[in-house]
């Protein structure tokens, strides 16, 4: 009888293992710091639906709008836009370089970090004047964090970070079913 309570408990333990690794690699992203992992709310969720409209309306980056909120005790601390209109007037010096996705922020002062919607949105609730630490953040417009927004929310003692529900498709130019181009189009909208 010993026995095979030990048996059932290898088994479940190697279901647990195996559905983890499965869920794992679900979705690639690319860049997650160790023993960090995204959590996901609808797109019907009240600070994501507040960070889309926001975004719509203040974001800079006309190909991939974003938008953090800062969240503590269900009170937005602080809320960033990503972009900057060095754009407009300048090339973008990672482009020239061939820089990829997720690499050489810092070398252009357009893509440069300061401007990605989650340090922006960090800083505005610091410029409030209140301390992030502690608090979630919500991110509408992309799928993963590049590792400077990730130092910088590790930094400000960040909880959870959310994203919207099927962001892995939807803001994924790679993926077929993508809304890159059209986020904020009605047809779009039916998608989420
Ligand atoms: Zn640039
Ligand atoms: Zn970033």
């Amino acid at each position: 009888m010993k026995e095979k309570a030990i048996n059932i408990n290898n088994i479940g333990s190697l279901y647990f293992s195996k559905k983890e690794r499965s869920m794992e690699k679900q979705i690639q992203y690319p860049y997650l710091p160790e023993g960090k992992q995204f959590l996901y709310v609808e797109a019907r969720n009240v600070f994501m639906t507040a960070a889309k409209m926001y975004a719509e309306e203040f974001s800079l980056d006309k190909v991939m709008p974003g938008t953090a909120v800062v969240v503590k005790d269900r009170k937005i601390l602080g809320i960033g836009a990503n972009g900057s209109d060095y754009h407009k007037t300048h090339s973008c010096r990672r482009v020239e370089l061939g820089c990829k996705s997720g690499e050489g922020y810092d070398l252009c002062e357009g893509c440069h970090p300061k401007n990605h919607s989650e340090t922006t949105a960090i800083n505005d609730a610091v410029k409030k004047g209140y301390n992030p630490r502690g608090a979630d953040l919500y991110l509408w417009g992309h799928f993963w964090c590049c590792k400077p927004c990730w130092d910088a929310m590790i930094k400000a003692g960040i909880r959870n970070v959310y994203l919207m529900e099927g962001s892995e498709r939807l803001f994924n130019k790679e993926h077929p079913d993508n809304i890159v181009g059209k986020q904020f189009e009605k047809t779009a909208r039916r998608r989420l």
